[in-house]
């Protein structure tokens, strides 16, 4: 690897054992949610159209209760502080791109040295009578598959000629961004696509196998 390598890595189901809006809507059980659930997996509506609605099922009323359940429930996968300190090691350039949500996003990250520019995700307004995302890093012009947050976009402003790219994930937000990179470290579905597509991948179960590969890779 003679370019300068580079991360993006997911949040939710990555860095975090679980997927965090999944939980919040298992757990407060908005009428409706799981529906919007299955047509954002079979793509009948886009991701933003999806977690847009399924927060706009919960009230601001109930704010602190959703904030709290949402950063004491968080697990961190094993090997994560690892990785970081790995990274900062090696040179690699570490950012999070995150679909998840700003109020348990940055809350659960800060006792990790990442700087704030460093971690991408949606924003979150409670000023109204529903919850209200917002979406500060929305599809560019090349992107039309509404994400959200969009990864494609972000790493595009990163050369495959200066860069090695590399994107860690394990779910239908990372589909995208997987397509474009040069080496994916993949789990649970994210896994499929990339064997389906012929993808560069490697399967990992902790952030310690992700280690054990870079190291390998930095050999050749
Ligand atoms: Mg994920
Ligand atoms: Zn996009």
């Amino acid at each position: 690897m003679s370019n300068k390598t580079i991360i993006f890595c997911d949040f939710d189901g990555t860095i975090t054992v679980n997927d965090n809006i999944v939980a919040i809507m298992k757990h407060f059980q908005p009428p409706g949610w799981d529906q919007l659930v299955e047509q954002v997996l079979s793509k009948s509506i886009s991701i933003r159209e999806g977690v847009g609605k399924m927060f706009a099922l919960l009230p601001t009323s109930r704010k602190q209760e959703v904030v709290d359940y949402a950063i004491n429930n968080v697990v961190i996968r094993p090997g994560f502080k690892e990785l970081l300190d790995y990274c900062k090691q090696q040179g690699i350039e570490f950012y999070v791109t995150s679909g998840g949500i700003d109020f348990f996003v940055y809350p659960v990250l800060s006792s990790f040295s990442i700087p704030t520019d460093h971690i991408y995700c949606n924003g979150s307004d409670f000023s109204g009578s529903h919850i209200e995302i917002l979406w500060p890093h929305a599809c560019d012009d090349q992107c039309h598959n509404d994400c959200g947050m969009c990864k494609t976009a972000i790493i595009r402003k990163y050369s495959p000629d200066e860069y090695h790219r590399i994107l860690i994930g394990d779910s239908v937000t990372d589909f995208e961004g997987a397509k474009l990179v040069d080496t994916v470290f993949a789990r649970s579905i994210l896994i499929d696509l990339c064997r389906d597509l012929g993808l560069n991948y490697y399967a990992f179960q902790d952030f310690h196998d992700i280690i054990k590969q870079l190291e390998e890779l930095k050999g050749k």
